[in-house]
Formats: structure tokens, sequence, C-alpha cells
């Protein structure tokens, strides 16, 4: 064969390409293509210049694509001509700071299979040491302080590596070449123990003493990847219940870790999607459906039907699970606060409920909450992202002329990030009104704006004045966006699925003001990104007492009565208001008849708090949505048949639609009170009336129209039962569905929304 001419090509790639075994990779695959010259990191992913045979090369490039690291994500490969240098050998070299910084940083990674082996390997000199990782897993986002992904960017820069992991760390043909946060028992950081003074327990087993004491029933925080965990053996009621105690936590339910797969199988029904996702790289809670069984205490999620697990994604986690099948792994917080991830904080706000914590000595960057996933009809649907999810970069159609911020919502909030034909949506920074949130809230988006380097020119934020995050826009002096809530809902689904033509956005929430300042969430638009048109939604229902009333879901419902039945509803004897305060319940009433001090809202998540509480499933709540959620965990299973709904009106001749709520009502009324129907029934009755409600709008705006696609979003659709039922109507009629996937239905999306209509306005 004739031999070929030797030629010079620059091949840079971009994407997720640092911190995941990809210059090793691209080292060994030169190597054994016989190329020569180097590869190097630098702040816009990694720049390889090789030398060798037209063809060679073309095999190498190919192969780059096809055989890249497991966790990489290639985003583009951008091959150039060179001039000649006649490298004498391949080699990896320093990182090179150059101008704007473009790389994506990887996520989080759960513990590979490689390093578990190594973690139980008696031989292995890293036996049991609780940060062995490699260059496919461990910390990334949560110790990064800056790009390019170095050591020396990183909170592992406080440990100097010993002369074995030195040379693993030089070795281009070690698992661990230039895996960043390379370490061993000798060189790295170490668990240690304390009790609730922060005294130190010397053990020369630190772990294995916190699981003693996990077995018999203690209370341990346990500082992780992205902040600190409360952990209670999760078969021991007692234990359970003296979390929720101690946490002021009533019944929002507790996340689990198991041992493993087959423990989790023992107590829920697993899929092979929802397996997959289990033993990702992302390691997330999957929320699974239980199966019958007193493995698992009650405490747990009381009143749910389902259960969020995750198993061990750091080798601490595995050296506990080694000898107990299941635990709470629930945030490490007070009530409404963020999970701490800094020691001070931790120790000082979780005295009074951990007994015992398990530190390490790694600083944790930055907070980073597990996110929360389900499958449904077979994709991932994420509910909260953040560890394992961020801070990926997407790709949009959306071309942002300037670099713009979005601040996202006031509860659940993100922030995101558009520049370029870029996305960058933030992890899950939670509900605004807490001072230490705001504070993660505001750091959060300086701290984007350095790793990502995008200093924006424009912000989008939510029309709600009140809201902290369109506070924080106010005063920054740029160019703003103000956006409505639902249309940013509507807008993010079409972001996530690429739509971009005009659409029925169905957008049931909580609440979220509305353009002609009054409270909107069962809102039906036809919207695209520029624009939307209200047409239709659900009546508006009394709110007595104002915000007081969405804590106190009953109040909601004797507004609701009183509309129907006025002072008669006392007559009903209704079981959900016997043990309330008889003078409260006059006060009320009396407000509703001289209609002051009432709010009034449209939010589909009031109706469903009616409804719950009129039923008697709850009447108030201690966490956001729990009336609705149990009205949904209540729902009889046995009932399929989903023909079974309330009659309904809508009033078609107004502008825009209003679906009433008054005849549901009272119909729910007369399965209580006189057919005696179990509240199985009639959730499932009220549900498949919605789903109905929905498609019967939908048909007529889609005649209206002649649009047939369909986007469903905001915090109700959550709602798996209605959810699954709108769709399933929907389909049958051959209307394109879109719903949310890899942003979470809830407000954890607007900040998407909102930057693709800032992204799309000239
Ligand atoms: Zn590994
Ligand atoms: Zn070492
Ligand atoms: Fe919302």
């Amino acid at each position: 064969m004739e031999n070929q001419a030797i030629i010079n090509k620059n091949i840079r790639i971009t994407g997720i390409v640092q911190g995941v075994g990809f210059r090793p990779f691209i080292f060994n695959l030169a190597k054994s293509h016989n190329l020569k010259g180097y590869v190097l990191n630098d702040t816009q992913g990694v720049l390889i210049e090789v030398e060798g045979e037209h063809d060679v090369i073309n095999k190498f490039v190919n192969s780059i694509k096809t055989d890249a690291p497991i966790h990489s994500k290639i985003d583009n490969i951008m091959v150039d001509d060179g001039a000649l240098k006649e490298f004498s050998g391949f080699e990896i070299k320093k990182s090179a700071a150059n101008g704007s910084k473009n790389t994506n940083i990887s996520p989080d990674l759960a513990t590979c299979a490689d390093c578990e082996k190594e973690l139980f390997d008696k031989e292995n000199f890293r036996f049991r040491y609780p940060f062995i990782n490699c260059t496919n897993c461990g910390p990334r986002f949560s110790i990064i302080n800056d790009v390019p992904y170095d050591r020396k960017n990183t909170s592992m820069k406080d440990f100097t590596m010993c002369e074995v992991c030195q040379k693993e760390y030089d070795d281009p043909s070690d698992r661990r070449f230039h895996a960043q946060p390379n370490a061993c028992p000798a060189c790295g950081p170490h668990y240690a123990l304390y009790d609730n003074r922060r005294n130190k327990i010397e053990d020369k087993d630190p772990i294995a003493k916190a699981t003693e004491f996990l077995k018999i029933g203690k209370i341990i925080a346990i500082k992780g990847l992205g902040g600190y965990h409360l952990a209670v053996d999760a078969q021991d009621n007692f234990a359970v219940k003296t979390l929720r105690d101690r946490k002021f936590r009533e019944d929002k339910p507790f996340a689990l870790m198991a041992k493993n797969i087959e423990m989790i199988k023992q107590v829920c029904y697993v899929n092979e999607k929802e397996e997959e996702l289990l033993k990702s790289a992302a390691s997330p809670i999957v929320l699974l459906e239980r199966k019958e069984s007193d493995l698992i205490s009650n405490f747990v999620a009381p009143k749910h039907k389902t259960l969020g697990f995750m198993l061990p994604y750091m080798p601490a986690h595995k050296l506990i699970l080694e000898h107990m099948p299941y635990i709470v792994m629930t945030s490490g917080n007070k009530s409404n606060e963020p999970v701490y991830y800094k020691d001070e904080d931790a120790f000082y706000h979780l005295k009074d409920i951990a007994d015992y914590f398990l530190a390490h000595n790694r600083e944790i960057v930055r907070r980073c909450d597990d996110s929360v996933v389900r499958v449904f009809n077979r994709r991932p649907q994420i509910l909260r992202r953040s560890r394992g999810y961020v801070p990926f970069v997407l790709k949009t159609d959306i071309e942002f002329k300037k670099p713009a911020l979005a601040v996202g919502a006031h509860l659940k909030n993100t922030f995101a990030y558009g520049f370029g034909n870029k996305i960058v949506v933030s992890h899950h920074i939670g509900d605004l009104d807490n001072l230490e949130t705001y504070d993660a809230f505001v750091s959060g988006i300086n701290d984007f704006s350095k790793i990502f380097d995008v200093i924006p020119e424009v912000i989008a934020h939510d029309m709600h004045p009140d809201y902290l995050s369109s506070q924080y826009s106010y005063d920054e002096k740029l160019p703003k966006v103000s956006v409505q809530h639902h249309h940013t809902h509507i807008a993010a689904c079409m972001c996530e699925n690429k739509l971009n033509e005009k659409v029925i956005g169905v957008a049931w929430d909580g609440t979220g003001l509305g353009a002609d300042n009054t409270v909107w969430g069962s809102e039906i638009l036809i919207a695209d990104y520029k624009g939307f048109e209200r047409a239709a939604h659900f009546d508006y229902l009394n709110l007595p007492g104002g915000e007081k009333a969405i804590a106190e879901p009953w109040r909601i419902a004797l507004a609701a009565l009183y509309d129907i039945y006025k002072e008669h509803l006392l007559d009903f004897n209704f079981a959900f208001l016997k043990n309330k305060d008889k003078e409260e319940v006059d006060f009320l009433i009396d407000i509703l008849k001289k209609d002051v001090n009432i709010v009034k809202s449209c939010g589909i998540g009031r109706l469903f708090d009616a409804v719950s509480a009129i039923l008697n499933v709850c009447g108030e709540v201690n966490y956001e949505g729990q009336a609705a959620i149990e009205l949904e965990q209540a729902i009889d299973i046995n009932v399929r048949d989903y023909k079974n709904y309330y009659d309904y009106v809508i009033n078609y001749e107004t502008k825009p639609y209003v679906a009433s709520y008054k005849e549901i009502i009272s119909q729910v009324v007369d399965d209580l009170i006189i057919n005696k129907l179990g509240v199985g029934s009639i959730s499932a009755k009220f549900h498949n009336t919605l789903a109905m409600i929905i498609f019967d709008i939908v048909l007529r705006l889609s005649r209206d129209t002649g649009i047939n696609k369909i986007v469903l979003s905001g915090g109700a659709f959550q709602n798996i039962y209605l959810l699954h039922r709108v769709c399933q109507k929907l389909r049958k009629f051959e209307f394109e569905v879109y719903t949310h996937g890899n942003f979470p239905p809830n407000d954890g999306c607007i900040s998407l929304g909102q930057l693709a209509i800032a992204g799309t306005r000239d």
C-alpha cells in the first residue's frame, strides 16, 4: 500500500468533554493510531493537534465520535488544517486559559462499578476509602470554583496528591489519569464522626461507627456531595417518627436510599426504565409505586402510594448500606430552609435534630439537592432538576442576540442564562422567601456568570412584582422583559420540545399573576413565544382571608359550598367542619356574605384544595400542594372506568370561555352525602371530569383556530393521574400532545420559559 503524506489537523471538540475522562481517551486513541501531537483542555473544551496520514486521522476522528467516554456529550467536532510541526510523540499538555469560557462542566457522577469493586477489595490500598473516584465518576459541579476543570480550580486544591496518586494522575494508561479529585487514604479527604456538640468521637472507622448508631435508631447528619442529609433507619418506626418531630415535618414524604436494586424491588414496582434511571450516573430519587409491604416504616410517606428511592451514589453511602437495607435520606435542613452544605451552618442548625454528624473535610463549593424524577409513558420526567443534571448546557433553536438572564419564579426557583444558541438552567434553588435561599439565588447568579463567562444584557422576570426574583431584577440596571406566568409555562414546554409556532397551551397550576391583575391558574392559552391570548379558564373561587386560605383549604371548601348552598351548607353536617371552631365558621360565612376580605383566584390548585377538603382528605396543609397531592393519592385505582365523570358546564358564549366549578362541587356533595360513595371513587370522578373539560375546550379551540399541537405545563401536571388521562384523551383524537421531560412542569421550568420569550423578543 502506498504511503500517504503526513498532514496536520487541529481538532476542536465542544460539549461535556472535561472531567469525564476525555483526554486519556484521546491520548490512548492517538497512540493506538500512531498519531503524533497533543491534546489539551481549555476554556472552550478540548483541543487536539495531530499529525499523521489523512485516512488515519479520519478514522481517529470517527472513533472519537463513536467511542467517546460514557459520560461525555459531544456538541461539536471541528477539524481544520494546520501547518506541519513534526511532533515527536503524543502528549497531554497543560490546560491553557484562553478567551471566553465556553466549556461545559460535568454534573456530579455516581460512583462507577470499577471504583466500587476497589472499594470492597481488601487487597486494594483504597479498600473502604470513601473518596474513591476516577475519570468516570466522582464529584464535579459541587467542587468546581472556576473553569477550566483542573484540580487547582476545585476544592481538592487543599489536598496534595501523594506519590502513588500523582503517578496514576500522570499515567495516560491509568484510569485515574487526570482525574482531578483523585485521592487515597494517605493524601485525600476523610470522614470524622462528631456528637451534636461537635465533639469528635475517636474511632478508626467513623463510617462503621455511624452505621452502628443508625442501627440503634439514632439520627445522623451526613455530609455528602451537594450538602448534608439527615439519615435514619427506614425500618425503625420510632426513629423515623422522631426525625419527623424534630424536623417539624408532619406529612411530607421522606426520600429513601436502598442497599441495591433488589431491595427496592422488594417494596416497589420497578420497570426497566425506572431501573435504568436509578442506576444512571445522575442517580436521582425515582418515584416508584409501592407494593404492599411492612418493610418500610409507615412514617416515611404517610398517605402516599409511591416511595422516592435512590441508590447509594457516593462511596460513603455504599459503606453505610453494606450493613443496612434501607435508610431515610432526607435533606439536611429545618422545615423550610435550604439544605445546609457548610459545616458551620449544619452543626449549628441541625444540632437539635441530629444525634451525630458524619462530616468530611472536603469543602462543598455549592449546594446541590438530590434530583427527583419519575417515569411517565416510558420517558423520564424530572420533577426537581439538580444533582446529576446540572449544569448541562442545552442547545436551542433560539438565537440569543444578547446574553440574557432569566430570574425564574418565587417558589421552586431556578434561574437561567441564554447566550448564542445555548441555555443553561440552574440547579433547584428553592423558595425565595427564605433569606438563605435568596442568598443562594443571588450568589448562584454570579457564580454561573463566572463559570459560563456570560454577562447578561437583558433580564427576564415574572410579571408578579412581589416575587423576590422580580425584585432582584428591578435593582439591576439592565433592560427588562416582564413575562406573564402562564405564558411562561407554555413557552418553557415549547422550548423543551423545540416548538416555535402557535400552540394551544394548557397552563394549570396553583397561582400566578394574570395580565388583568387577577390571580390566574387554570389557563388555556393560544400562544407562541411572542404572545398569547387567554382562550379559556375556570370560574374564580373565593379565598376568604386571602393567603391564609392556601394553608387552610377547608376555608376554600367552605367558600365554594357557600357559593352554591349559602347558609344551608351547614345542613349537610360535613365531616370536615366537625372539629372546626363554630365562631370561625360563622365569621367566614359572614365575610363571604359581605364579600369583604376575599381574594379571588381561578388557579386549578384551589379547586383541588376545595374538593380535597370537602372530602375530608386534607383540610390543612403543612407543605405546598399537599391537599391536591393527597386527593390524587386517594384515588381508588380499582375505579378503572375513565368514562365515569361528572356533568360539567362550559360557557362558550363568553371570551375567554369559562368552565364552571359549581356543578362539579354539587355533584361531589351528592356523591358524598346522598350516594355515600367512597372518597377514592369521588376523587377518580373529579379527576376524570377535569380531563374531560380540558379535552372539550381544546377540541373547541382547535376547531376555532386549526391548531393541533397541545402543550401541557404547570404544577397540576405533576398529578400523574390527570396528566395520563389528559394525554390519553387528546391523543385518541389525534392531537399532538407535548409534555415536560427534562424540566419540571412546576415553577422550576419558569426560568427556561422566560429565556425563550426574552430570546425571541426583538
Ligand atoms: Zn470510578
Ligand atoms: Zn494518595
Ligand atoms: Fe406556576
